[in-house]
């Protein structure tokens, strides 16, 4: 039957749960509880990366969201990465992404418009308004890992600009980068800054599908470059302070702190609280093998 996965509980219950996942919530309680959020103080930019939003998540993000607004004051992706180059961070920042570009992303923008925060949605186009079943489905179960769930379509994404977010890359369908040819990257990174330049007027963002430095290599990273993007998106976790030396923006390293909302608040914040207590200067550069 042709169904669209809707709910985190679902999605919770599809995924068997490892002894690993069990040891690592245990622990996080446990540090949590011993850690202050005073460290979120701190000046610094901080990127979150949402993925899906599902219906039971819904009220969660607006949780979430009531609870940064305390301490940190909303920007858009490009000025947060604007912060970094300028080296003005004067107070803490948090800039919203998210990937893929699942349907549900509408109802998050939904969420973030209320509380004046701007995100980037990194989509893939060759996936943006398919409506075959069985291509989503083969779609999210090989590539992504991921039961099939909607994806935005164009007019969505239009809608997502018109409400102030921004588009970026995240390849034409999900490529692993860190396993393609130097002539596939090269030719990826072509097209999808051409369709989506032509989609969304202009194009300046990118991120690496699957986002752990072993998912990408230097031959992508100078490719994104070269294809017009300005900027590159990892997921590895970490939170931005002011450089040391002037950065460009191909020397930026942006890092992204994936953030499941069923997560409990408690495991969320121990992330950003450990962030900021181990914010270092060198979170803004790729690590040498990079260069
Ligand atoms: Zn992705």
């Amino acid at each position: 039957m042709e169904q669209f996965m809707t709910r985190y509980e679902d999605l919770k219950r599809s995924k068997k749960r490892t002894l690993r996942g069990y040891a690592r919530d245990l622990a996080l309680t446990g540090l949590s509880l011993s850690t202050s959020e005073k460290y979120l103080d701190k000046p610094r930019v901080q990127f979150l990366y949402l993925h899906h939003i599902f219906q039971d998540e819904e009220k969660r993000l607006d949780a979430l969201m009531k609870k940064l607004a305390k301490q940190h004051q909303f920007i858009s992706y490009s000025d947060a990465v604007e912060k970094i180059l300028t080296g003005s961070i004067d107070k803490p920042y948090i800039t919203f992404s998210s990937d893929d570009g699942f349907k549900n992303n509408l109802r998050a923008a939904e969420i973030l418009n209320e509380y004046n925060a701007r995100a980037c949605f990194f989509i893939n186009p060759g996936i943006v308004g398919e409506t075959n079943f069985d291509k989503i489905n083969r779609f999210c179960k090989e590539i992504l890992d991921f039961p099939a769930v909607e994806f935005l379509n164009w007019d969505e994404v239009d809608k997502l600009q018109q409400w102030g977010h921004e588009i970026g890359s995240h390849t034409m369908m999900h490529m692993n980068i860190a396993k393609a040819t130097a002539a596939e990257i090269t030719d990826d990174m072509a097209q999808t800054y051409r369709v989506l330049t032509e989609k969304c007027g202009s194009m300046k963002h990118f991120a690496f599908p699957y986002g752990r430095f072993f998912h990408f290599s230097e031959v992508g990273r100078k490719a994104v470059f070269d294809a017009g993007f300005t900027t590159c998106a990892t997921a590895e976790r970490g939170c931005h302070t002011n450089p040391a030396l002037p950065l460009t923006s191909k020397e930026l390293c942006i890092r992204r702190d994936h953030t499941v909302l069923g997560w409990d608040m408690s495991h969320i914040m121990y992330f950003l609280i450990n962030n900021a207590k181990h914010a270092s200067v060198n979170n803004n550069l790729y690590p040498d093998t990079f260069k």
